[in-house]
């Protein structure tokens, strides 16, 4: 008796340890199944993953592609808006250029309309603001010199102003006065190979610029064109480090010419002929 239940029980034992070992085999498996889907987990997150950063470059390259469009159609340039003199001029004199041992006023008082008794002052800011609005609406950024009659920033500042927001062009808003009341039209002044103040490189652009907007003002206004006259003498040109041109609109000492000038209509056809020579230089240069 005592024989059998030592055989029962060495027999039990052995069972009960067959059955462990089929248990952690078995586990082996679970955790091997579970590892396996862990890894397909990883896998598919890891998929997930690499498309997702697949579509962020795509974006990337199409956010990429647009700044470029934009650039080729005129956006991200920065433009220099200035309204040439101010409410009261300024005799103190300041250096006509860098370094330079000749002085000119810092602002002068700029001519006045004949017919209209306007100042050039408030011509050229009332265009400029227009001309302001004009280039936001084509996508440019614009600094504007003045937004206001009382001021006081001499020519030479005014250039430095420009230089310092590193604008890529800059286009000075002026009106011609003579003492011939016949005298019509409109020029266009820049500076000359041979400043001796200027880049080389900013003189060929500025020549560019100014025969540009010349072009475009032209067709826009349908006014006289006087052309371009070169000057080497303007403060405001020779501390210039950025393309630089000067529009001298019409002649407010000629009667019909200084109404023309104050019209909206008019106004509004120089500011398109402005923005479209702009235009053109940017598609140049
Ligand atoms: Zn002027």
């Amino acid at each position: 008796m005592k024989k059998l239940f030592a055989l029962c029980l060495v027999f039990s034992l052995l069972l009960v340890g067959c059955r462990r070992t089929n248990d952690i085999h078995v586990s082996t498996n679970k955790t091997t199944v579970k590892k396996a889907k862990r890894k397909t987990a990883t896998k598919k997150k890891t998929t997930t993953k690499k498309s997702t950063s697949k579509k962020k470059s795509t974006k990337k390259k199409t956010v990429k592609k647009k700044t470029v469009a934009k650039k080729s159609t005129n956006a991200n340039y920065y433009i220099c808006i200035d309204a040439g003199h101010q409410a009261k001029g300024n005799n103190s004199l300041e250096p006509v250029g860098p370094g330079s041992s000749t002085k000119k006023p810092k602002v002068s008082s700029g001519t006045s309309g004949v017919a209209t008794k306007k100042s050039e002052a408030k011509l050229n800011l009332e265009v400029a603001l227009k001309l302001q609005k004009e280039l936001v609406k084509r996508g440019y950024k614009v600094l504007m010199i003045r937004t206001t009659q009382n001021v006081n920033i001499s020519n030479a500042q005014r250039a430095i102003k420009a230089n310092n927001a590193k604008v890529d062009a800059t286009v000075r808003l002026h009106a011609d006065g003579s003492t011939n009341r016949n005298m019509h039209g409109f020029s266009i002044l820049q500076p000359g190979y041979n400043n001796r103040y200027m880049n080389k490189q900013i003189i060929t652009k500025s020549r560019q610029l100014s025969a540009c907007v010349n072009k475009a003002f032209a067709s826009a206004t349908n006014a006289k064109n006087n052309g371009l006259s070169t000057r080497n003498d303007m403060t405001g040109f020779n501390w210039s480090k950025v393309p630089v041109t000067l529009v001298e609109m019409g002649f407010m000492s000629n009667p019909s010419e200084d109404r023309l000038l104050s019209t909206e209509s008019y106004q509004n056809k120089m500011v398109q002929g402005i923005a479209n020579g702009l235009d053109n230089y940017f598609k140049k240069v």
